[in-house]
């Protein structure tokens, strides 16, 4: 049976996806995946003041492009910023729609583990929606103080420099301190040590019916 080649990656905000997994992300449309991206929110309300309130939707396209997501496969939806709560039956219905139409062969979510609220809804949210497909959590550490790998991709020095690009894209958010070159290359050398690789993205395994190689 030939394998879908579609990967679903939900991202509550733009950014946390390339943040959690941009280098794994690259590599996976390397391979030959597709990739598509959704976003719920480009945080108009929580853009700097001297920045356009549109700025994340063009900066997410600059920085999707770069680690593979082609511009007709990026979706943001105009959710409001920490107010995910009061529209979970719609984001459920979001993701439902995406699992019947492109049939994804591994989806990528935020951790259960992760306290911020909105990141809280889309990870409850796609473990409802994807209860019988590959799904996994991709790690945001300043979020997820508990996080727990029991997966690990080994990336390459030149997929974590395209992490590194991508991430740069993202000019009104430089000021946050995980934005920080360091604490990325920290974040994948950390990870990398503790498992059997130099280099490396940690997940989490929600749900594993498929075998994946990454
Ligand atoms: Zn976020």
């Amino acid at each position: 049976m030939t394998k879908n080649k579609n990967i679903l990656i939900i991202s509550p905000h733009t950014d946390d996806a390339e943040l959690g997994c941009g280098a794994t992300l690259y590599k996976l449309n390397k391979k030959g995946y597709k990739l598509h991206y959704i976003a719920f929110s480009a945080c108009e309300d929580s853009v700097p003041k001297n920045f356009n309130k549109n700025i994340l939707k063009t900066e997410v396209k600059k920085s999707t492009e770069i680690i593979g997501v082609n511009n007709k496969n990026l979706t943001i939806f105009n959710f409001k910023v920490r107010e995910f709560y009061k529209n979970r039956q719609e984001i459920l219905d979001i993701m439902i729609n995406y699992k019947q139409r492109i049939k994804p062969f591994i989806i990528f979510t935020t951790s259960i583990k992760d306290i911020h609220q909105d990141h809280k809804v889309i990870c409850e949210e796609s473990i409802r929606a994807f209860k019988f497909e590959n799904l996994l959590s991709y790690e945001l550490p300043w979020n997820a103080k508990n996080f727990q790998p029991n997966f690990y991709v080994e990336i390459k020095q030149s997929e974590f420099l395209k992490k590194i690009k991508s991430l740069s894209k993202y000019r009104s958010q430089k000021f946050r301190k995980y934005f920080d070159n360091d604490f990325i290359k920290s974040q994948i050398l950390f990870r990398g040590i503790q498992s059997k690789f130099n280099l490396a993205e940690a997940f989490e395994i929600i749900n594993l019916n498929n075998d994946i190689s990454i």
